[in-house]
């Protein structure tokens, strides 16, 4: 756990979230300012800033997070169409340097993103 990471606390419990789906090494959350009708986070147990960092680190967990990212995609049918966002780094609108993946679905995507 990183001290002062918001996605540590919220794994640890300290800070609620709409939980959707949680396995040994990852969690899975509903975004709390939602970009389409499913937009969900899914977020590795294992501190680390990106999940680039996190394939180098540890690349189980990298995997297990794509692994729940697809689970999720699954409950909340939308596998005909979902887009799996990793933003990395500042410049790239990343907020919260804990490695997550969001699951956007349920609307039609443009392409390129914004
Ligand atoms: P990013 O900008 O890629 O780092 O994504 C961080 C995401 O975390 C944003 O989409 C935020 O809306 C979301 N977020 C921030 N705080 C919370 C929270 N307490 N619970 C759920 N999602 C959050
Ligand atoms: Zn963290």
């Amino acid at each position: 756990m990183a001290e002062g990471c918001l996605f540590c606390s919220i794994i640890a419990g300290d800070v609620s979230a709409d939980k959707v789906a949680e396995t040994d090494e990852a969690l899975a959350f509903r975004d709390i300012e939602p970009q389409a009708p499913t937009h969900v986070l899914v977020v590795p147990k294992v501190h680390s800033p990106t999940l680039t960092e996190l394939a180098e680190s540890h690349p189980d967990a990298a995997v297990a997070v794509l692994t729940l990212a697809r689970a999720v995609a699954v409950d909340e049918k939308i596998t005909d169409g979902y887009r799996l966002v990793c933003n990395n780094g500042a410049g790239a609108q990343q907020t919260v340097f804990h490695a997550h993946v969001h699951v956007l679905g349920g609307r039609p995507f443009t392409w390129p993103p914004g």
